[in-house]
Parts: structure tokens; sequence; C-alpha cells
């Protein structure tokens, strides 16, 4: 149901006065005319909902801006308005841009192997909040582990320049916050984060119409593919540890897609006394089958440190690795160093 809107759009742009966008970044934005900004492959909503973020802000800015994302935007998210297509092959570039924007990056690598050549010949500013980045942007940095997610700082620098969270911007940062912060439900939600929240509502955010859009679009086939997931899941180490294994016909078998299995990591977590949740996905690189790894826990249970033995790194919370194994293998390779996590 569509609620009438209760908060009048305020028009003038509140701030927050806890959080100092860095003047070098908001120069690097405001001296560069064409930007690209680009965001991990695989992009969740966070990146997904950054990169469209600071692309209506720079566009409000009337600058010329273009989305790069080396695997797309999911499926799931094809509703969010952007400002711009998201573009997948970097010589398809239609000239250089002056300016390259990284988002939600922990490091440069994970923006794919497509645009390394551009990120040598172009400055770039990168902004993030993965512990341990490596500040690899060469005209500017803004790398905060305390932001919950990337799409928060893109907020507040959208504020810096003065621009309402309004409209298209505002359902970018709103995806980009609930996304990394499960709904406002994990440890690193600030109060910073419910206050841009309160000011997105403010702007006339329909929250009810995203969380619909967000939630209820499963297709027969997703649910199917949950079903089997479930029933299949493993609990391991006394119930600390909760696995689930999919391999790459899995989907198809149910009518599902491959990203349908974003999220159901989540699940495994929830197993009263599941400590790490892992999901181990079969993935086909350079014709290699290697996985997927995705790594959950909660409070001071570290799950980063694990992931960064398999050169992947993410959150204390929430981690990720790709690893040249099949799931099988990669399982009992992983295993021993997941028992540090609660030893
Ligand atoms: P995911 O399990 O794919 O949702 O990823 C959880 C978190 O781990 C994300 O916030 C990423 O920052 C991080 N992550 C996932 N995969 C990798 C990787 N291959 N390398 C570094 N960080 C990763
Ligand atoms: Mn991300
Ligand atoms: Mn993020």
């Amino acid at each position: 149901m569509n609620m009438p809107r209760e908060f009048p759009a305020r028009g003038a742009c509140m701030r927050d006065s806890t959080v100092t966008v860095p003047e070098t970044l908001l120069a690097a934005l405001k001296s560069h005319d064409r930007v690209l900004i680009a965001a991990h492959a695989n992009p969740d909503g966070d990146a997904a909902g950054a990169s469209a973020a600071l692309g209506w802000t720079l566009r409000t800015l009337g600058k010329e801006v273009l989305l790069y994302n080396e695997t797309g935007f999911p499926d799931y998210l094809g509703w969010l308005r952007l400002p711009s297509p998201v573009l997948r092959d970097i010589s398809a570039l239609p000239g250089k841009p002056g300016l390259v924007v990284a988002l939600d990056s922990g490091d440069a690598a994970r923006l794919g192997e497509g645009i390394q050549g551009l990120l040598r010949e172009v400055p770039v500013v990168n902004i993030d909040h993965h512990p341990g980045n490596p500040e690899y942007g060469s005209a500017a940095n803004w790398g905060d582990p305390a932001m919950p997610a990337t799409g928060e700082m893109i907020g507040h620098l959208a504020e810096a320049l003065e621009l309402p969270l309004e409209g298209a911007l505002a359902e970018a940062v709103y995806v980009a916050l609930v996304s990394d912060t499960g709904s406002f439900a994990y440890g690193n939600t600030r109060p910073s984060t419910l206050r841009m929240a309160a000011r997105l509502l403010e702007g006339g955010l329909d929250i009810a119409g995203i969380r619909a859009r967000l939630d209820n679009n499963w297709s027969e086939g997703k649910l199917r593919l949950w079903g089997r997931l479930m029933s299949d899941a493993r609990i391991l180490d006394g119930g600390r540890l909760g696995v689930a294994l999919i391999s790459r016909s899995l989907p198809d078998e149910y009518g599902a897609l491959r990203e349908d299995a974003e999220g159901f990591v989540e699940q495994l977590r929830r197993i009263k006394g599941v400590r790490v949740a892992l999901l181990l996905r079969e993935v086909e690189k350079d014709g290699r089958i290697m996985t997927r790894v995705s790594l959950r826990s909660s409070g001071a249970d570290d799950v980063r440190k694990v992931a960064a033995q398999f050169g992947g790194g993410g959150h204390r919370n929430a981690a990720g690795a790709t690893v040249d194994l099949p799931p099988e293998k990669t399982l009992a390779v992983i295993q021993p160093y997941i028992r540090h996590v609660w030893n």
C-alpha cells in the first residue's frame, strides 16, 4: 500500500555535523567533467546503490557520467533508476574519462581486470569502507571502516555538495544502506546511518515501495532453490558451522538464476548455535572450476581473517574470497581456519 507522504520534502539540505567529507575528494570531483564510476564486480546493493547515487549526484552538478561494472548489475536491482547505462567493457568507452571513481572496492583488483589499464592512465578517486584499503586512489582517497556502507559515504558527499537526498538519488542511497546493514540490523549501523535514513524519509522516499521491490520479487525457481539449499545444508563442528554448497548446475535444475543464491548465507547464520555461516558457490573462471566463498559471523567473531588467508577480504562479520578449488575441496581446506574464529 502506498501511504501518503507524511513529511513534506524540505528542499533545504540538512547535513550531519559528525561526518566530514575530505576536501581533496570534493576538489577532485569538482575539477573533472567526464567521470567514470566503477564498483566491485558481482556488485551487491551497496556497490550498485553507491554507484547510482554518485552518478545522480554528479549528473545534477552537470557532469557527464558513465557507470562501469565488469559483471553488470544484478537482475534483482533491475528497477533501480540509473543515471547512465552500466558499461561492462572498457574498450567500448566513448572516449577517455577525466576521472575514475572507485566505490566499495577494498583494493583495485576487485574492480576487475578490464579496468586496470585505465586506472594507470587517469586520476582515480577511491571511496570505500573496507578495513585495510590500501588507498589506491591517485587523486583522492576516502576510506572509513567505521562506515557501514559506501552508500552512506555517498549520501554525506551529496549533502556536502548541497544536494538534498531526494528522488532517484535517495532511492539509491537507501538501497546501499539496507543492503550492507541488513536493513539497519547489523552491528555496523551507526547513529549517522539512522539519521541519514530519517533525512531520506523527509525527502519523500517511498520506503514501503522499495521494500516490496527488493523483497517481494522472488521467482518460483528461487523459492524451490532455497528449499533445496535448506534441506541440504550441513551443520558441522558441533553446530558452530553452517555450510551450503551450490554447484553451477543447481540453479538451472529449479529454473533459478545463479544470482538467486545471493543472500542464502544469511539463512545459515539464523541457526541457533551457528557462529560461522559458509556459502560455497561453484564458478568457472578462465576454464577452471573455482569456488566463490561467502562467510558470515556475528559480534567479535572475525571471518575477514579467514577470507584473507585465501586472498579475499571484507568485514569482520561479512567476508568473501574466490578459491582456486572446487567447493568440496574448498570446504576441506577452509574448515581448519574457520575453527580459529571461535578458538
Ligand atoms: P559476499 O559474501 O560476496 O556478499 O561478500 C561479503 C563481503 O566480503 C563483501 O562486503 C566484500 O567486501 C567481501 N568480499 C567478497 N568477495 C571478496 C573477494 N574475492 N575479495 C575481497 N573481498 C571480498
Ligand atoms: Mn560490496
Ligand atoms: Mn559495502
